[in-house]
């Protein structure tokens, strides 16, 4: 009898659930620089819609604050008065610059986004041209060091200790976005889920409106056209940093637009590396890492790190995984 009733309770939750129409919207558009796609799930269109114009107002303002590229943003203050004096800023950007600091201690290193005195010498154009002089590179490179990046919490201040440093959220700023955007829009009611994606940095929430929830396809190294596996990704991140986008090549030579704090170089050698975990940042920061520190050192410290997975593709298609990476193959 207990069985019986167990049963129906069983079927009756079942109805409730099916019965209840979700509607799933989308909206393509150019933010931060780069192609974002946002779709929101939600019990009426309208709340989805509205959903996703939340989302991209959020990642605007985000945008006004990090970009190292308009000159009126808190970040260019910081820029512009490197070596000169502390720039006060709000604490949203100074708790996002103390988090930068401390994947760059978890690194060693690898993650700095005092790179960016770099971008006076390195042209990703994806044309063939010469090294610059191996000098020049050397000089520029003394001005990468996060811990030149002076933080003061009392005062809520940034410095950059020497003239000639630069920083910039190139590496982390997509992934902090996707999960400011997701924050701010799944607490309108009736939003039950939603994907960011950031140019292939995604992070996907709650209810899909596919019957078996979010999933992404892995394509194929040595064929693009066709997917080697797909992974599910419930509440979870997936990132892509590497070569395919932005790079230049010289005598043959892929270098992707990341660059080896220690040497100042771009990096070589690793075609790409797709990290997934929960949170979009740390997905954002580690993807970039883990190409600098490469495959060995990359693979023992995403090991170590619970929740962290990750898949790396080496110049001859090889592909790595870590240790937990439910990765499913098609057969
Ligand atoms: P994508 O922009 O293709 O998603 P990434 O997340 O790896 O790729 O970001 C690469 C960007 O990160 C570069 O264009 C640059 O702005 C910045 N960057 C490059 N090297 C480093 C580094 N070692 N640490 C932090 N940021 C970096
Ligand atoms: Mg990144």
């Amino acid at each position: 009898m207990k069985r019986i009733t167990l049963c129906c309770l069983c079927v009756f939750i079942t109805i409730t659930l099916w019965a209840q129409e979700i509607f799933s919207e989308k909206k393509i558009l150019k933010l931060m620089g780069c192609r974002f796609e946002i779709t929101a799930v939600a019990t009426d269109k309208t709340i989805a819609q509205q959903a996703i114009e939340d989302g991209i107002k959020e990642i605007s303002r985000i945008e006004k604050l990090i970009s190292e590229w308009d000159s009126t943003t808190q970040t260019s203050a910081i820029n512009q008065n490197a070596g000169i004096a502390p720039v006060s800023v709000d604490k949203e950007l100074f708790d996002l610059i103390f988090r930068s600091n401390k994947v760059s201690e978890l690194t060693g290193g690898a993650f700095d986004i005092s790179f960016a005195s770099m971008d006076r010498i390195w042209h990703f154009d994806k044309a063939e041209h010469p090294l610059p002089d191996s000098a020049t590179v050397k000089t520029a490179a003394t001005h990468i060091n996060w811990r030149n990046i002076v933080l003061d919490a009392q005062h809520q201040t940034v410095f950059l200790r020497e003239k000639g440093m630069k920083i910039g959220f190139g590496a982390i700023g997509k992934g902090y976005s996707a999960n400011r955007a997701k924050a701010v829009m799944e607490k309108i009611p009736g939003v039950v889920g939603g994907v960011v994606n950031a140019s292939g940095d995604l992070l996907a929430w709650g209810q899909s409106n596919h019957k078996d929830g979010w999933s992404i396809q892995i394509a194929d190294p040595k064929d693009k056209s066709k997917a080697l596996g797909w992974i599910r990704l419930n509440n979870l991140a997936i990132v892509t940093s590497g070569d395919y986008e932005k790079y230049f090549t010289s005598n043959g030579i892929r270098y992707a637009h990341i660059i080896n704090p220690k040497t100042g170089y771009p990096i070589t050698g690793i075609k790409s590396v797709t990290i997934i975990c929960p949170d979009a940042e740390i997905s954002d920061a580690l993807a970039t890492s883990v190409c600098v520190m490469g495959i060995d050192k990359g693979l023992e410290l995403i090991n170590k790190l619970n929740g962290v997975e990750c898949m790396m593709i080496d110049v001859n298609d090889k592909i790595y995984t870590s240790d937990k990476l439910q990765l499913n193959y098609y057969k």
